[in-house]
């Protein structure tokens, strides 16, 4: 009897385990000499493409990392890297007259050439951006006179950059706000000509066929590594003492723009990662 029922168990494991063969060879990518990964017979998700687990869904692309984080990863484009201004110009389109040396940019002294806003001769939309600056130290003026430029996506929307060490401003105008729309979530701030890191997670506003915003800017950032704006919507273009509205734009891409608002105001490793919009569908 014993016997039986041992004989049995081993007669439905073996019966089981070919069952799960066939169907791990049913879910087999023919001809591409991989192994037999996930299920075509589980649920679809949302969309109707993939299956729960499904097999023949694209891998992610492979990225090397940098060494070290903060670093650019592989795919990144670098825009700055210490050496030269040779991928930016000035509102022009003139080569810039900021200053480089001892591997970072600066803002020219007020009232010397060569000052104005700088730009990224590429374009970008939907990007990733790192960017380090440091504010003048001593640091000199107060409110939005001390230590302030601006990192502008598509060269519109302003990421603030203000030295926020012990410098009361308005609270939408300080480092790491969205100007003049949404302040920080918090100030994790380092004191002035100590190098500080932007992460920015940028998406572009989309239009509809009627020219009006579908899709507002969307913003995800970083500041020394902390969470500063999470998903934050822009209301439209920055500007100073105006509600922002998308009212004048249908930009989807655009350079990124520092802004020289006369303090000599220090940046380096500058690198964006262009973000496709279909990359995972
Ligand atoms: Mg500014």
């Amino acid at each position: 009897m014993k016997t039986n029922s041992l004989l049995l168990c081993l007669t439905l494991v073996a019966a089981l385990s070919a069952n799960a063969a066939d169907a791990k060879k049913k879910d087999a990518k023919k001809g591409d000499g991989h192994a037999a990964v996930g299920y075509t017979d589980t649920p679809m998700l949302p969309g109707g493409k993939w299956h729960v687990h499904d097999p023949d869904r694209p891998q992610p692309r492979v990225v090397e990392p940098a060494k070290e984080v903060g670093q650019p990863p592989g795919d990144a484009v670098v825009l700055f890297d210490g050496k030269d201004l040779s991928n930016w110009r000035d509102a022009k389109g003139n080569p810039s007259g900021w200053i480089v040396e001892h591997g970072y940019m600066q803002v020219p002294p007020r009232g010397t050439t060569g000052g104005g806003d700088i730009f990224s001769k590429q374009e970008f939309g939907d990007c990733q951006l790192h960017v380090e600056f440091a504010t003048p130290n001593p640091p000199e003026g107060d409110s939005q006179g001390r230590g302030n430029s601006g990192v502008f996506l598509l060269g519109l929307y302003e990421f603030q950059v203000l030295d926020s060490y012990n410098n009361r401003t308005y609270a939408d105008g300080t480092a790491a706000a969205l100007y003049g729309q949404m302040p920080p979530l918090v100030n994790p701030v380092r004191p002035p000509g100590e190098w500080q890191t932007y992460d920015i997670i940028f998406t572009a506003p989309r239009f509809g066929a009627d020219g009006k915003v579908s899709q507002p800017a969307i913003v995800t950032a970083l500041r020394n590594g902390v969470l500063v704006q999470n998903h934050e919507a822009y209301l439209g273009p920055s500007g100073h003492r105006n509600l922002a509205s998308y009212d004048k734009t249908k930009a989807t891409a655009g350079p990124i723009k520092f802004q020289d608002h006369g303090n000599p105001m220090r940046f380096r490793n500058v690198w964006i990662r262009p973000l496709p919009e279909t990359d995972r569908n």
